[in-house]
């Protein structure tokens, strides 16, 4: 059990470091293709060394290959400087190059993937008896790494790219799918409870989003995907728009009486909903026997 959480945990910071990785690299990549775009439409003929310059370090930006560089100097990282969590203590949270702040982004989010690693083994609500249970479990924490991008991507940009939702969407699908064949006592009442939950999550934002003048970002139709088919039946799909409300109101609150904040101000609602789907994976089963004993 120790030795379990304690791999989980290390797993968790460098997964941790990935999201950090993947979050950066993509924005690099979306900003250097809308400098592209938007050189070519002015039809300017100066493509400026410094556009030539990212178009290559376009090609140096994927995602999984590729060194990792210092953002600010772009300086290649050794490995002793990649060390979750501590490279950024050590370093007391400056490049060790360029001597520039490292921003308190990277080390919080290896902690937090560590955190989410950690506390679904302890809180999944199902024992783990059977293979069934570990491939949904590990279904899950693969998916929570992309979520987990995306949620930091879209509250720094209020952006959830597709480059990351795609993915991240076919490995929880992967597993969801391979897990009914194989697993699931009755597959077609899985396979339509997959389906249900998908219609809540994403179905009702595309409702939201086509009836509202964009109220709602179209990501969050794609990342509906996602969570629909983490949760898995429509119940808890339900339960977790409820939730992802909450946390929502709760934290647009304060701007709203202080005024600083607008009702048209946009706030990032992926890392909401992303929030609320961990809330309710783990704690669905809780929350519906609680509810039933309030009923009888
Ligand atoms: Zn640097």
């Amino acid at each position: 059990m120790i030795l379990t959480l304690v791999v989980l945990a290390c797993l968790g910071l460098c997964l941790g470091s990935f999201v950090n990785a993947v979050v950066w690299r993509t924005r690099q990549q979306s900003l250097v293709t809308s400098r592209q775009s938007s050189v070519k439409k002015t039809n300017s003929r100066r493509l400026s060394t410094e556009d030539s310059r990212l178009a290559t370090k376009n090609n140096q930006l994927s995602i999984l290959k590729g060194r990792s560089v210092c953002p600010n100097c772009l300086h290649e990282l050794a490995p002793r400087d990649l060390i979750p969590v501590f490279s950024w203590l050590f370093l007391r949270g400056r490049c060790r190059y360029c001597h520039k702040p490292i921003s308190k982004q990277y080390p919080i989010v290896e902690l937090t993937m560590a955190a989410v690693f950690v506390s679904s083994y302890i809180l999944w609500p199902q024992d783990f008896s059977g293979a069934g249970q570990w491939l949904l479990f590990s279904t899950w924490l693969a998916t929570s790494v992309g979520l987990l991008a995306l949620a930091v991507y879209d509250w720094r940009w209020l952006l959830l790219p597709n480059k990351v939702v795609y993915p991240t969407f076919l490995v929880a699908a992967a597993g969801r799918a391979i897990y009914i064949v194989g697993y699931a006592p009755d597959k077609l009442s899985a396979l339509l409870n997959w389906a249900g939950a998908i219609a809540v999550t994403s179905g009702l934002f595309y409702l939201i989003y086509n009836l509202s003048d964009k109220y709602i970002g179209g990501g969050d139709i794609t990342l509906g995907l996602v969570t629909g088919t983490i949760l898995a039946t429509p119940f808890k799909a339900v339960l977790m728009i409820f939730f992802a409300s909450i946390l929502g109101t709760l934290f647009a609150l304060p701007g709203l009486i202080s005024k600083s904040r607008g009702f048209q101000s946009k706030i990032p609602y992926g890392p909401f909903l992303i929030a609320a789907t961990f809330i309710v994976l783990l704690f669905g089963p809780a929350i519906t026997d609680w509810y039933e004993q309030l009923l009888t």
